[in-house]
């Protein structure tokens, strides 16, 4: 079992006062707070060794670069890749989806080639194949969902044809919480020798991850939403593919050799990683991993789901409330709304409470649409997430509704 009182005495902001009242953190999809660790590593970084990395050879430039590449064998570990040149550091999710968009696009997309993409993505794994096939001529293909939010996935067989180049999905939805059939589907995939890439925005930090069991091509990920700081993200590929990709962006940093005549490339990953790269938010998502690693992934996971029972028992006690999907295998993910009162006026009532959630559309509009609504209500949990903020969400919600009779 996790000690919930130590983990929340490792995150500073957590004894904030929001409007006078104990802060409820429960946008974490969106973004997650910092632990303690993470934040001393970057003050370590820039207070012992600020430098850029794979360039000095002096004291300094050597540390940074050990420490930096240190990163990259952890998230290798993290994810159970083969390899850590298979790990390129980017800025995030939407950068290492734009990169294989650009990058695997370019070369391996033609004219009248398809790609299928599911309805519950979201928009940085929608508008990037969208740009790329109105640029090719390429088309777009979209796998439905229920209305209980799982995948239609016995469509997947009649959506692949022989033009059929990559099928990018989600792994657990950034709104309805569902944990997608990815293995069935990069089994499906595979069979016609089509890659898959999946988007785990939201699942790495909820989820044992092992890259070599799922048999993904490629797997992307966002430092700050596992505890990391902004600006770097993950991508996984396999060896094959980054190979076989071109570089995305050109410059320093990613050649071998430059002449006027010709440049040639530097090895994998590196050709993927042009100019200086945030290096303090990298040391700082070698630090979030430790953090997790030392709670344990699969206890995270036990402490969410529990918050996740508990959430939907408390929320079932309310009237007048649509929860939208119940997917049987979900993650601490939960999108409502409250008859008759906006979810945006419902979001800026709790907020006066100090009860952080999120409202709109969360970058995922096609879901809106399948449900027929503007926007909903998200509450999403993180490791220290107490069942004491969930008692102050349902005591928020009776409010708001009070409000509005
Ligand atoms: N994919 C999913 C499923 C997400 O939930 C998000 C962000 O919420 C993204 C991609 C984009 O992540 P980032 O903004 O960190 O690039």
């Amino acid at each position: 079992m996790i000690d919930i009182d130590k983990i929340r005495s490792d995150f500073p902001i957590l004894t904030q006062k929001i409007n006078g009242n104990n802060l409820v953190y429960l946008d974490n999809s969106a973004t997650t707070h910092k632990p303690q660790q993470v934040i001393d590593s970057i003050v370590d970084f820039y207070s012992s060794m600020n430098c850029n990395v794979h360039r000095g050879v002096h004291y300094l430039g050597e540390q940074a670069s050990i420490a930096y590449e240190s990163v990259r064998e952890k998230v290798k570990d993290f994810i159970k890749a083969k390899k850590s040149k298979e790990i390129v550091f980017t800025s995030g999710t939407t950068e290492s989806i734009n990169l294989i968009a650009n990058s695997f696009g370019r070369s391996f997309i033609n004219k009248g080639d398809e790609i299928i993409i599911t309805e519950m993505e979201h928009h940085s794994n929608i508008v990037p194949w969208q740009i790329l096939c109105e640029n090719k001529g390429a088309k777009l293909k979209i796998i439905p969902i229920n209305n209980n939010g799982t995948l239609m996935i016995d469509k997947l067989n009649s959506l692949i044809t022989d033009r059929t180049k990559l099928i990018s999905l989600t792994y657990v939805s950034n709104v309805l919480g569902t944990i997608t059939p990815v293995k069935d589907v990069i089994k499906t995939a595979h069979s016609k020798d089509i890659p898959v890439l999946i988007d785990a925005a939201q699942a790495v930090q909820h989820i044992p991850i092992d890259v070599q069991n799922l048999d993904c091509d490629f797997f992307v990920f966002s430092g700050h939403k596992i505890y990391a700081e902004t600006g770097v993200g993950v991508l996984y590929a396999k060896e094959k593919w980054l190979e076989a990709m071109p570089p995305h962006k050109y410059g320093g940093g990613m050649i071998s050799k430059v002449s006027f005549k010709k440049t040639s490339f530097a090895e994998v990953p590196f050709k993927f990683e042009a100019g200086t790269g945030n290096i303090s938010a990298v040391i700082s998502l070698g630090k979030a991993i430790e953090y997790l690693n030392d709670i344990g992934i699969k206890e995270i996971q036990k402490h969410e789901d529990e918050l996740m029972r508990y959430t939907f028992d408390k929320l079932s006690t309310l009237d007048g409330i649509t929860i939208y999907g119940n997917a049987p295998k979900r993650c601490g993910i939960i999108s409502f709304n409250l008859d008759n009162i906006h979810h945006y006026d419902a979001v800026m009532i709790l907020d006066k409470m100090g009860i952080a959630v999120r409202s709109g559309t969360h970058c995922a509009e096609p879901v809106m649409s399948h449900y027929g609504i503007n926007g909903s209500i998200r509450v999403s949990f993180a490791i220290y997430n107490s069942k004491e903020d969930i008692d102050g969400l349902i005591y928020g919600l009776k409010k708001v509704q009070e409000m509005h009779q």
